[in-house]
Parts: structure tokens; sequence; C-alpha cells
């Protein structure tokens, strides 16, 4: 794609959250905006960053590891990721990424967890459906698994992550994740990220509190096939 493309794209999708973030009443510097940057190569990254992109995300662990092992020398790049994490991946995940959002059970709390090591930024996935195969634990769970978080020694916890379902009206669904934000909240007070909107429903995640999009397409166009 042209640099061009990708700029107009970025811009575009900058000023949508500014609009949406103005009709909710609130300041658009409260809200992050990470590109999500899966499957595409590390070198959309670099064009990403020359544009000010310093938020990137990815959802597969091997390619977290690889695309910022190549892109080591970028100044500022803040790899967050948002996908499944196999607990025996758990440590390389955290060396290579600064935020983990999608943190969905206790076992991988102990597994993230490494004392004695700077600490590293966590979210509790929340699984918005009834469906137990999609990521995330349920919204009753939320509570516990903050505080197992809370009681680890090197992980932060600053919020929750969750993805709407597919069939259900997003605003509706991001109207529950605000509720169960302040139950995370009620654990550990400053846990106020709620990571949430992608490219299709980031203007409702915006009205109902996110404070971080994850926007893939949007901004970077189509991914190229899955491999
Ligand atoms: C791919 C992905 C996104 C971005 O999706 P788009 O629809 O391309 O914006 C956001 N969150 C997660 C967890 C993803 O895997």
């Amino acid at each position: 794609m042209s640099s061009s493309a990708l700029e107009t794209r970025l811009t575009e999708v900058d000023g949508s959250i500014a609009d949406a973030a103005r009709s909710a009443g609130r300041d658009v510097a409260d809200i992050t905006r990470i590109v999500v940057t899966k499957f595409h190569p590390a070198s959309l990254v670099r064009e990403l960053h020359a544009l000010g992109v310093r938020d990137v995300a990815e959802n597969r662990q091997q390619e977290l590891q690889s695309k910022s092992a190549e892109l080591e020398g970028l100044d500022d790049v803040r790899w967050h990721f948002v996908g499944q994490v196999q607990s025996k991946k758990a440590r390389a995940v955290r060396r290579a990424a600064g935020v983990v959002h999608s943190v969905d059970r206790e076992k991988l709390v102990s597994a993230l967890d490494a004392p004695g090591e700077d600490p590293l930024d966590v979210l509790v996935q929340v699984n918005l459906t009834e469906d137990p195969n999609r990521g995330g634990v349920r919204d009753d769970d939320a509570p516990r698994l903050a505080e197992a978080i809370a009681r680890s020694e090197s992980l932060r916890l600053r919020g929750v992550m969750a993805v709407a379902p597919l069939d259900e009206d997003p605003g509706v669904a991001f109207e529950r994740l605000a509720g169960i934000a302040g139950r995370v909240r009620a654990v550990v007070p400053d846990a106020r990220w709620i990571s949430a909107g992608m490219s299709g429903d980031f203007a409702e995640a915006i009205s109902h509190g996110a404070t971080h999009l994850r926007i893939g397409t949007a901004i970077t166009g189509p991914r190229p096939s899955q491999v």
C-alpha cells in the first residue's frame, strides 16, 4: 500500500475518534488508539511509526516476537499483545510486549509473573458472549482474576479488555463491559483502562468509556491472508 493511503486512513480514523469523543463529552487525550498490525509485515509498523504511531498490537506470540525483534531500534514503540497466551509461551510474550490485554485465567497470572523484573501492564480479558470457547473470563469471574493479578509480584493490573459479540449491538455489550470495569476497579482502583472498540465499533466503544481502541483494517486496509 502506498504510504499516502495509509496516512489518509489514519487521519480519517483519528478524525472519527475525535468526533466520537466530542459527541460523548470526553477528552480525546484520554483515548489511546492502538493500531493492530497482525499479519502485516514489519515494514508496515515502520511506516506507521513514521506517521507518528507508537502503540501497535499483535495477536500471535510468534509474530509479536519476530516483528518486535526486527524493529528493535525503532524508538518508543509500545507493543500490545491482544491474542490468546499459551502458558508455556507466557515468558516470551512478557519479554516482547509492553502490555498484555488478554489475561483470562489464574494459571496465566502465575505464568506471566516474573518476580524481580519490572512490572508488566496487563488487562483482564472479559468474554461478553455466552460461548465459553470465546476468549476471556465470564463477567462474574473478572473480580477474582483481578485479585489474583493484584497479588502477583510483577503484574500491574490496568483494566479490562473485550471484543464485542458478533450477534449483539456493540453498544449494549460495551455498556455491560463498563459495569464489569467498575467491579474490577472496586478491587484495584487504579485499573481504569477499558480496551474496547475495533474498526467497526470504536465509536460505540468511545461512548461507553473505552480508553484504548484496537483498530486494524480501518487503518491498515485488508490484512494479507492468514498463513
Ligand atoms: C484483529 C483484532 C482487532 C482489530 O480488528 P479490526 O476489525 O481489523 O479493527 C482488535 N482486537 C483484537 C483482539 C484482534 O484480534
